[in-house]
């Protein structure tokens, strides 16, 4: 591996000079600048970690490729212990940062293109595997971090890639040469956009026929000419301007992983580098996999940022003296309850995984989708909870300029104290965690993240085995498998 630790990655990059802007203005060293410096310190974190003998049987693995230690987050699952060890990772890393690491994404993408370029060069006697492989040796070797590139705009959700009045509204391919293809269009939201290497472009649903130009897997350096990414904009994130104010919350690591656009303008991707190409049927069990995939994450890290928010309130609880009341261990309890129901359907999900024919493990994607169904529910309910402790006071706390004034400062420090011994700035500083920890943005990640609730609904619907179970109520009733209805 060539990066080791955090400090080579952020060193990384430095190195390369892709294009971001943020409000209208280039960012040119984005882990300087301070809307994206506490999103590469989270990713830095996956670095780190990978260095450190505590977690190094988590943080790396062997590569089958190659046989060498390399980072989990460049690996392809060979087992269940893989799958495993994947979610122990997110939830340690969940708890370190108490934010979005970015680097799952990537990850995801890396195991869902491997097995399906299998599948399509088992079918077709193409050679896309042979190039996926030789590809992703180079980001393991290197340690590079991948940023999964799947959701298109979408333009008129009403029509499919090829009926949009803009064919751009769905990355697709303009132009074909011998020595590979031109891309155009965009992606968004795309998490830890703009610190990554390496951009792994997908496509975003399952095509047609009719879409074949749409349907293009391929590896993009995240400085390639033509591409352009831009920064979004957070709520409150006018605070990062100031990251050593208390008011921040969180100010290492930011509330929420940063997320970009990511704009293909004529962008060329090399024949090596691409790895599905045309093969529309192949993309349904692609965009699926790595649905199923990243579901599975989200009851693992975000775990891990519940198990801070529910620290979180525990002290605070316990600084103002409200530690004992029978309704706050009440509620820390319900907390944790949710937390480790969460965790239990990532760890199932996990466990019930089984190997692709490329040998790549997935997870069961039935219980992925209830993962992340459960997340947009727990997670919510944990951040209520959390908001009820701690009380109104995280929404109404004065800045840091008011604690510091000189006119007013002794009234924010008289009326914001809370148990004897405690200094006032620890209770702010906790208070602000929580607030930066159930605004917002966060919630709306794990509501949104990895697909809305309605996708996860419509995948367990149909993976529900409703036959099978109609057939089970039958047997037991006493009704014929193939009774037929009389009419009445
Ligand atoms: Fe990873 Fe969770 Fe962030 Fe997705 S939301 S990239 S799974 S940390
Ligand atoms: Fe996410």
């Amino acid at each position: 591996m060539k990066l080791k630790n955090g400090a080579e990655y952020i060193e990384s990059l430095r190195q390369i000079h892709p294009r971001i802007y943020y409000k209208g203005q280039a960012i040119e060293d984005v882990t300087r600048h301070p809307a994206t410096a506490p999103h590469v310190r989270a990713a830095a974190m996956t670095y780190a970690l990978a260095a450190k003998a505590q977690y190094k049987e988590l943080a790396t693995a062997v590569s089958h490729l190659t046989g060498r230690t390399i980072s989990r987050f460049t690996h392809v699952h060979q087992s269940i212990e893989d799958l495993i060890k994947k979610i122990k990772l997110l939830r340690v890393l969940g708890q370190k940062t108490g934010t979005c690491f970015q680097r799952c994404v990537g990850f995801d993408g890396i195991n869902s293109v491997y097995s399906v370029a299998y599948e399509i060069d088992a079918q077709n006697g193409t050679d896309y595997l042979e190039r996926f492989k030789r590809w992703l040796i180079h980001i393991q070797d290197e340690n590079k971090m991948v940023v999964g590139a799947m959701t298109d705009p979408k333009g008129d959700r009403s029509k499919g890639p090829a009926q949009q009045a803009d064919p751009d509204q769905f990355v697709h391919v303009v132009q074909r040469r011998p020595d590979g293809v031109v891309i155009r269009g965009a992606k968004l939201h795309m998490t830890g956009a703009v610190n990554s290497h390496e951009i792994l472009l997908m496509p975003t649903t399952a095509l047609d026929e009719t879409a074949k130009d749409y349907a293009i897997v391929g590896a993009i350096p995240i400085d390639a000419p033509g591409v352009t990414l831009i920064f979004g904009r957070q709520a409150g994130d006018d605070r990062r301007d100031q990251l050593e104010r208390i008011d921040v919350g969180k100010p290492r690591f930011g509330a929420v992983g940063g997320e970009a656009v990511i704009a293909f303008e004529d962008v060329f991707i090399p024949n090596e580098r691409i790895f599905l190409n045309g093969e529309t049927a192949f993309t349904s069990p692609l965009v699926y996999r790595f649905a199923a995939h990243h579901r599975a994450n989200y009851g693992a890290c975000k775990t891990g940022l519940m198990d801070v928010l529910t620290g979180a309130v525990s002290y605070l609880a316990h600084i103002q003296g409200a530690a004992k009341g029978s309704h706050v261990k009440d509620k820390i309890t319900e907390m944790i309850h949710l937390s480790e129901t969460l965790y239990s359907s990532s760890v199932a999900c996990s466990a019930e995984g089984r190997p692709t024919p490329s040998g790549a493990y997935l997870v069961d994607t039935m219980l992925a989708n209830v993962c992340k169904q459960n997340v947009t529910r727990f997670h919510f309910e944990v951040a209520r909870l959390a908001v009820d402790i701690a009380g109104g006071f995280i929404a109404t706390l004065p800045s840091e300029y008011d604690l510091e004034s000189e006119t007013v400062g002794h009234l924010v420090k008289k009326y914001f104290s809370g148990v004897a011994g405690i200094p006032v700035r620890e209770r702010i500083k906790i208070g602000r965690l929580i607030e930066a920890m159930t605004g917002g943005t966060a919630m709306v990640e794990s509501m949104h993240g990895a697909g809305s609730p309605q996708a996860q609904r419509i995948m367990i619907l149909r993976e529900g085995k409703l036959e099978e179970k109609m057939k089970l109520a039958k047997a037991l009733a006493g009704i014929p498998q193939k009774s037929k209805r009389k009419k009445s």
